[in-house]
């Protein structure tokens, strides 16, 4: 029999995991908002150890528009290359790293999840805002598995670990924006080189202040190049409480463009084009006791929210999504609690250490400790092989 799992979240671990879970089981979505829910149109990066797992999901990276990357890339903000690191991501950890569209990636995930071929296809609900998770005899959301996936401020996060866990911000701010090669094309005339594919050479690129006021524009192109991502942090000014609430809350150009008035003209440019500005204040988690308890689990930035620093977040997202492949089929519903426990053992600590790392990474470390992290990240290839050790 398959167990009915029902997962609360349709962000990138709530889909990652109902990719894998549809194979051999039945599940249903419930999100909060509506189909054209999206984690916004800006960019993320899928590092190897998230790629090695979305490639035995049957991820199509280029129907993604995924752009491999190929190391970094340190500039100036008069924008003088200063450092290039050439990584060879395949090479060195087995798969690409890949600079994505968010709303790409999710759009696929989507896709995998609900298409018609590999197991019953997922059924998404939405517009349903779920206040609580019950078990047996509840009344909310019930199931033999439920998967908590509502993301950083999780409603449902109690449930698991009791009050007291919340996300914390760590005093800096992130403008994030993404201009197209079209309007950029028709601003400037032509494609700055950390972005045109002839000589950007795959490179993530950091546009650092270098004077102190700790700002950087973190950019890579998305989309087949179409597109561009700037994320550009500052050590915050002012809290907004309006941006408690969403990673993707919309932001002000106008400010985002005075923060950084001194960068070099095309930069200020390319800011100026932007439609759509998104503004989050970064925060992070201190890692949680446990993850599940009985046959609830969380997963995502429910249970292990950290500043993307490492570009970590939505990685983990997919690796505990990998992870819930310990619910094999013909699993009895008995047996899923030590199951969800045996999850938590394998992926908690390894969250945990990668919380630490993106924590230290913020701060000024050289770049052989960069690389060891690195190696730790992406040299994880998946549950089974966690399990054996
Ligand atoms: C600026 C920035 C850059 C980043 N860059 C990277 C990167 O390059 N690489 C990387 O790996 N990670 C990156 N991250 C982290 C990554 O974006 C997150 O870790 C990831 O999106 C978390 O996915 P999630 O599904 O857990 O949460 P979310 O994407 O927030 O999804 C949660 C979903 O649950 C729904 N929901 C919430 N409450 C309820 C409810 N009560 N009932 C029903 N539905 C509900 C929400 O509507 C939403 O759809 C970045 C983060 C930020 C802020």
């Amino acid at each position: 029999m398959p167990l009915k799992i029902q997962i609360i979240g349709s962000g990138l671990a709530g889909l990652a995991a109902a990719r894998i879970l549809r194979e051999h089981h039945d599940v249903t979505v419930y999100e909060r908002g509506g189909p054209d829910t999206s984690t916004g149109g800006q960019g993320i990066c899928l590092f190897s150890n998230g790629v090695k797992i979305l490639q035995t999901m049957g991820y199509d990276r280029v129907r993604a528009g995924g752009v491999p990357c190929h190391g970094y890339r340190g500039f100036d903000k008069q924008g003088n290359q200063l450092q290039d690191f050439p990584i060879d991501f395949k090479g060195r950890y087995g798969a690409d790293t890949l600079c994505m569209k968010r709303s790409d990636f999710r759009d696929e995930l989507l896709y995998l999840a609900t298409r018609a071929e590999g197991g019953r296809p997922v059924e998404v609900v939405y517009d349903t805002n779920v206040v609580d998770v019950l078990l047996d005899g509840g009344v909310v959301v019930r199931g033999d598995v439920v998967v908590v996936a509502d993301g950083v401020h999780s409603r449902l996060r109690h449930r698991v670990v009791g009050d007291g866990y919340r996300a914390q911000k760590n005093g800096m701010t992130c403008y994030r924006v993404a201009p197209s090669a079209e309007k950029a094309k028709e601003t400037l005339g032509y494609l700055p080189e950390w972005w045109d594919p002839t000589t950007s050479a795959g490179r993530i690129s950091a546009l650092q202040s270098g004077d102190g006021s700790n700002r950087m524009i973190a950019t890579y192109p998305i989309r087949n190049y179409e597109y561009i991502n700037f994320s550009c942090l500052f050590p915050t000014k002012q809290d907004k409480d309006t941006v408690q609430e969403s990673w993707y809350a919309d932001g002000d150009g106008d400010e985002m463009v005075d923060m950084f008035a001194d960068y070099y003209e095309p930069v200020l440019q390319l800011l100026r084009t932007a439609t759509e500005v998104k503004v989050w204040e970064l925060q992070d988690m201190d890692p949680l006791p446990h993850w599940n308890k009985g046959r609830v689990i969380l997963i995502g930035d429910a249970a292990h929210a950290m500043t993307p620093m490492q570009g970590q977040g939505a990685n983990m997202a997919v690796e505990d999504a990998d992870a819930l492949r310990l619910l094999r089929p013909g699993l009895p519903r008995e047996e899923v609690e030590g199951v969800l426990e045996q999850v938590d053992a394998i992926r908690r600590p390894r969250a945990t250490r990668v919380l630490e790392d993106t924590r230290q990474q913020a701060k000024d470390i050289t770049m052989e400790e960069r690389i060891a992290n690195l190696d730790y990240n992406c040299g994880y290839n998946g549950v089974f092989e966690a399990v054996r050790g």
